[in-house]
């Protein structure tokens, strides 16, 4: 008999067990758990706190599937200690949910062919194409280009280096919906599609494009950031496209960044990785700048298509007459452009009709039951929403307070109220609203592109959904209607998301011949963000982040991790969050900021706490939090969320 350690796709660690079968770490076997036979993986022993033998329990067999490769073991284990997740919960990522089942009729997915392009580089493409096909081994590439300089024809010429190579490549993309542009330039450069991982496929392709991952039959597979965890046996290259977008950090489960993590897969790959961006986040940025990336740059657009001509619009300039959300300006703007054929973009990041709802009478503000939040009018649905738990109420025809009837007014603009305003400034424009309450299905974006793109639209009015990934050859308008919006709040990449989230709106706006305008309208023109962006001046914005948070010894200049405690009972709750404060041990170069009530003080009925840990970047910041709260109970009652590199602070 000998003992081996098995982890199960469970929110545990590994445990021991007995066996006179011969094993190998990864081999798949099922073994008793709990009260069932469950299926678990051999895993490499990590303790030498050993179990009397007359407590373990006996493997029961040995399942035929091929062994997990050694890689994703030790990504596994790489990414459950630096996010203190459960060993367990990380290697559920890496499994497929039907285990042992062996599929009928297996996806096929043809190799795709690397082939020469048609495309005929300029001479910076061409340099930055030279530089990858030159990398051996671990490197991290920025590649730095404006959109539309040819960042993804780049790229795609190293997939096909890869690929000549016979290695496997992984492309993370932010948001699997708007890939279609994306999928289609994939099939027409490689000739067939690649093979797909987001979290809308069905048990059945997740089971076959896992096993095509691992037998290497898919060659090049694009994801979302769980695809990170896929059993690539000979991984060549990894590109991390939009590497600034903040949906790389998982917020739910184990709390990770897609981004950092694709680098640490690399590393064990020992291959390459290409992070692609417009607008690179500062962490990236300040890497490229010390030398420690390799920077490519793009500096143009592809044809010397120019950049958009950029102003903005002080909306503290009382205008006569009724009050609008569209400036005068940004209306001559799109009425220039409708006999002309050209298309326009109004971008606001709120989706709804309007964001509070009052009452004129006694004051009364609408807030969702669950959350510490107002709540949403969503005018088409005939709903109040809230944002953050989902919860939904008809809208009252009297104010709940006060019950006077006919009080209830919705103050502020979401995009339906927007919407609605243009209706009635451009009666015949043909408008679309764009929001994720309008899109639910790849299909449905496939088709408003094909509408967008065959000019069936004049004026497309949206949220974020729509501000990356496309180029529309007739907009030529970009029109920003709260430019100020995402500057609020004490979170520390507000001002970093808003640049680029803006930078990258403002960017679809003459993607060709035609030449572009951004309208930003905004109450805080001195801004310097605000600036920035009206001056197209990245170097500007970065210069001037990269000091403030030097200063504050804030990411990338130093480690964070917060800690937020919660439940429905608000006195167990903070009394717990006090206890864990009073027992942080006293270390001379780690701060305790709080305990505080956490920006969204009630989430879901559930009362919120929060603490931040605040490192030096060289401290290994999970020691600390190890030697800290290993030893502590936390009430039954109570939740705790730890999560190291923390992106968001709600
Ligand atoms: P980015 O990824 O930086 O936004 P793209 O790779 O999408 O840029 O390039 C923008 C457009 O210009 C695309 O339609 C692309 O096919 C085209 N393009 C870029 N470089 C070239 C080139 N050297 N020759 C022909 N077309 C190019
Ligand atoms: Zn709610």
């Amino acid at each position: 008999m000998q003992r081996v350690f098995i982890l199960f796709p469970v929110a545990l660690g590994a445990y021991e067990y007995l066996t006179d079968l011969k094993l190998q770490v990864g081999q798949f076997v099922l073994a008793p758990f709990g009260k069932k036979k469950t299926v678990g993986i051999v895993w490499p022993e990590k303790s030498d706190d050993h179990f009397p033998e007359n407590k373990l329990k006996k493997i029961d067999s040995v399942l035929p599937e091929p062994a997990l490769p050694e890689q994703t073991i030790r990504f596994v284990n790489w990414v459950a200690g630096y996010t203190l997740a459960p060993l367990g919960a990380v290697l559920k990522m890496a499994l497929n949910p039907q285990m042992g089942k062996i599929s009928r009729n297996p996806l096929i997915f043809l190799p795709p062919n690397p082939g020469h392009t048609q495309i005929d580089f300029s001479s910076v493409q061409l340099k930055a194409v030279k530089a990858m096909h030159n990398l051996s081994g671990f490197k991290v590439a920025l590649l730095d280009g404006v959109t539309g300089s040819g960042k993804t024809e780049v790229y795609f010429e190293e997939i096909a280096h890869i690929l000549e190579q016979k290695k496997q490549v992984l492309v993370l993309l932010p948001e699997i919906i708007l890939t279609t542009a994306w999928l289609k330039r994939f099939e027409k450069r490689f000739g067939v599609a690649p093979a797909l991982w987001h979290s809308s496929l069905t048990p059945k392709q997740r089971r076959d494009t896992w096993e095509a991952v691992r037998n290497g039959s898919a060659q090049v597979l694009v994801g979302a950031r769980s695809a990170l965890f896929l059993p690539f046996l000979n991984l060549g290259l990894i590109v991390v496209d939009e590497e600034h977008d903040p949906s790389f950090k998982q917020e739910e489960g184990v709390l990770y960044q897609a981004r950092d993590m694709a680098i640490v897969r690399a590393k064990i790959a020992d291959c390459p990785i290409v992070l692609a961006s417009a607008t690179p986040s500062l962490e990236t940025y300040v890497h490229a700048k010390e030398g420690d990336y390799l920077h490519l740059q793009l500096p143009e657009r592809y044809r010397g298509a120019e950049l958009p001509e950029t102003r903005i619009i002080d909306m503290r300039q009382k205008e006569k007459g009724p009050v609008h959300f569209v400036s005068k300006e940004l209306q001559e703007a799109l009425a220039e452009r409708l006999p002309k054929k050209e298309q326009s973009l109004l971008f606001l990041n709120r989706r709804g009709y309007a964001p509070l709802m009052l009452c004129r009478a006694c004051g009364h503000r609408l807030q969702c039951p669950h959350c510490s939040a107002w709540l949403v009018t969503h005018k088409e649905t005939h709903q109040l929403q809230c944002h953050h738990c989902g919860h939904t109420m008809p809208i009252p025809t009297e104010c709940p307070q006060c019950h006077e009837k006919g009080t209830l007014v919705a103050c502020g603009p979401g995009v339906e109220r927007v919407a609605e305003e243009i209706r009635t400034l451009f009666p015949n424009a043909r408008i679309a609203q764009i929001t994720s309450d309008t899109l639910t299905h790849p299909q449905d974006f496939a088709q408003l592109i094909q509408q967008i793109e065959s000019g069936e639209l004049d004026i497309l009015i949206g949220t974020q959904i729509l501000a990356k990934g496309h180029h529309f050859k007739n907009l030529t308008l970009v029109g920003v209607i709260d430019a100020d919006m995402g500057l609020a709040g004490g979170d520390l990449r507000a001002g970093e998301r808003t640049f680029q989230l803006l930078q990258q709106v403002m960017g679809r706006a003459g993607r060709e011949e035609k030449k572009g305008m951004a309208l930003l309208q905004s109450y805080n023109p001195e801004n310097l963000i605000i600036h920035a962006l009206s001056q197209n001046d990245r170097t500007c914005f970065l210069t001037e982040e990269k000091m403030t948070r030097k200063l504050l010894h804030m990411p990338p200049f130093g480690r964070l991790a917060s800690i937020i405690v919660s439940g429905r009972n608000q006195v167990i709750t903070w009394q717990t969050i006090q206890q864990l404060a009073i027992k942080a041990p006293v270390k001379p170069d780690i701060e305790i900021l709080g305990p505080v009530v956490a920006p969204i003080a009630k989430l879901r009925g559930k009362f919120r706490y929060r603490l931040l840990v605040k490192a030096p970047k060289e401290a290994k910041i999970q020691n600390y939090l190890h030697l800290w709260l290993d030893s502590i109970k936390i009430p039954a009652s109570v939740d705790m969320r730890i999560d190291v590199d923390p992106y968001s602070f709600f």
